[in-house]
Order: structure tokens, then sequence, then C-alpha cells
């Protein structure tokens, strides 16, 4: 690992990240982005995105993160896969402890974002991109006219049920218990909604087919009864939260009881020269383009920060 200070680190290769290595690289930076076990963020996790502006055919999640990299490439930026294993904010520079060694950094843009929560079960990461999906603003759009289910009680799992009323005949919303966090108002639209079936004090315990390489249905269980049996859907929404990734700045910066980084006019954390961005930071829009719209932002605020200091 070099021993020189880098201008700026870039925590996450997702679209903050990547959008705001384009900004720095384009500002002379030399932005190094520190990828770590899932490079490229959700994006690398879904199909077809069709709500990015700019591409009217839509484009495959894992092209446009590949194309973002290669755009922040050309104008200098550096990638280095790895693991932040904790960042010491009280000095100047800051100090990164790496799984390769340490790195010191001027200023340092946290995009380390959020991941889905997965229900964890045998056949549920097989069919991610195939009727298994986590975003359905996303992947909705290819169900027009079939049945889904959306697993969830909460406010995300009222809302993608809603959202996917517009395309599927049916949707069941498959919930663990009979109460639910959801705001009322949500849950009562839910309810009112003739196209939403809820099915409560259910777990799946299973998601078929992977041998056919798409969702057929899902094995529930009813968890006060023990009853099982098979609900044929074409595909299963998760609606069960986000943890953002911020563990490694625990009591560095501050963070909303769930986790996320509280950040103020956009992506000023409490310490200068730290910025944050994307869904790290955003539990409302978590699109994509609200995360490269706050990347921007980040590298724009870093070359300020840097010229403030007379560099
Ligand atoms: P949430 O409120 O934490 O709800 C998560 C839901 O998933 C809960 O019903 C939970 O069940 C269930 N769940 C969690 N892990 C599970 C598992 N392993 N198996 C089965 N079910 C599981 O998360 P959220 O709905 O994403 O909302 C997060 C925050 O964003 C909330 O503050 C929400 O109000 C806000 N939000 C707002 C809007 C809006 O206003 N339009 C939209 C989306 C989100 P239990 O209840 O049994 O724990």
């Amino acid at each position: 690992m070099e021993n020189s200070v880098r201008k700026t680190v870039i925590i996450g290769s997702g679209c903050a990240g990547l959008t705001a290595a384009i900004y720095a690289a384009r500002s002379n930076l030399k932005p190094l982005i520190l990828q770590g076990h899932e490079p490229g963020g959700q994006l690398s996790l879904t199909t077809l995105v069709e709500n990015f502006p700019g591409f009217p055919e839509g484009i495959q999640g894992p092209e446009l993160i590949e194309n973002m990299r290669r755009q922040a490439e050309r104008f200098g930026a550096e990638y280095l896969t790895t693991d932040l294993l904790s960042a010491n904010l009280d000095e100047d520079p800051f100090v990164l402890r790496t799984a390769n060694g340490e790195i010191r950094t001027e200023t340092l843009i946290i995009a380390s974002g959020a991941s889905a929560r997965w229900l964890g079960l045998p056949n549920e990461q097989a069919l991610i991109g195939h009727g298994v999906s986590s975003c359905a603003t996303c992947d909705g759009f290819f169900f027009s006219g079939k049945e889904i289910a959306v697993i969830g009680g909460g406010d995300s799992a009222m809302e993608e049920a809603l959202f996917l009323t517009r395309f599927a005949t049916k949707v069941s919303i498959i919930h663990r218990r009979d109460h639910f966090r959801a705001s009322k108002i949500m849950l009562e639209r839910a309810r009112a909604h003739k196209q939403i079936e809820f099915v409560t004090e259910t777990v799946v315990d299973d998601v078929y087919d992977v041998s056919k390489k798409e969702v057929t249905g899902l094995r529930l269980r009813n968890v006060k009864t023990g009853e099982s049996w098979d609900l044929p859907v074409s595909a299963m929404f998760l609606g069960i939260g986000h943890i953002p990734n911020t563990a490694m700045f625990n009591g560095k910066l501050d963070t909303d009881q769930d986790g996320y980084l509280i950040t103020r006019d956009y992506v000023f954390t409490r310490v200068p020269g730290v910025f944050a961005c994307g869904d790290v930071q955003d539990r409302r829009y978590r699109q994509a383009i609200t995360a490269a719209g706050t990347g921007c932002m980040a590298a724009l605020e870093v070359e300020k920060f840097l010229e403030a200091r007379g560099e």
C-alpha cells in the first residue's frame, strides 16, 4: 500500500460511489474507490433498468454499473477490492485501515449503500433476477398479467404491493405476524385494494423453481397452526427492510435509529471533509438516479473543501 496521502477516497462502488468517482476523477483528484464484497451495489443484482434516464430501451443493471466504472477509470479513478476494517476520522489526514493495509486521505466519500434484507431461503439467491427481487419499481413491469407475492408488513411492503397492482392481476402480501409496522394510511390503502390479498401469521419456507430458472411458487407455513401449502406466483418481492452498511462508522458519525448516516445539506456529515451519498444516507428515495445525484454532490463538495484549504 502506498504511503502518500490521497486527495479523496470513495467507499463503495455502486451508483453513488461511481458517480462521485466520475466527478472527482474529472477534477483531477485521482479518487481511489474501495469496493467490498458487493461490488457494484444493488444495481449489479438487478436485471433490466428501465427508469434510468438516457436509455430508451432500458439497460441491464450490471452493464450500467460497468459503464460507470469504465467512465470513471478513463479519467484516472483507481479501484481497490478490499474490506474497510475501521476509519480514524479524528486525524488529519483520515486513516482508513483495510484488509490491504492503511490508506491516508484528506477527504472521504461514504457511498457504502444499504443491503436489501433477504429471507435466507435455500433457493432465494439463485432466483434473484429471475422472479426474486427487492425492488418493485425496478422489476415489477416484468410481471404484467401475473400473480405475485410481496413479503413484509412495513411501509415498504405496502408501497411495493400497491405499486405492483399496476402490473399484477393479484398481489398476496405475506406477513409473519397479524400486526403491522406499516403506517395506518398505507395499510388501509393496501387493505382497500381489490387486487391485494393479505396472508398473515405466515412465513415462506421455500421458493420454487431453480431448475426452471424462474419463480413458479412459494411454500408457505402458518406459524400458528403449522399448516403448509403452496402458493403459485410468478415473482416474490421482498419488502422486509434494508440494512445500511455503516457498522464501521458507529460512534464516529451520526446515524438514525436504523443506522442510516444523518447528513445535512444533502451530503455533509458532522466531520468536515467526510461526505455521504446514496442509500447509506437515503432511506426515502433509494433510486439509482437519486444515488447518482448525491454522488455528484459529494464529489463537488470534496472539490470545494480542498479548494478552501488552498489546494
Ligand atoms: P420496516 O418498517 O422495518 O418493516 C420490515 C417488515 O419486514 C416488518 O413487517 C418485519 O416484520 C418484516 N420482516 C423483517 N425481517 C423479516 C424476516 N426475516 N422474515 C419475515 N418478515 C420480516 O422496514 P420498511 O418497511 O422497509 O420501512 C423502513 C422505514 O422506511 C420505516 O420507517 C418506514 O416508515 C419508511 N418507509 C416509508 C415509506 C413511505 O412513507 N412511503 C415507504 C417505505 C419505507 P415484523 O413486523 O414482524 O418485525
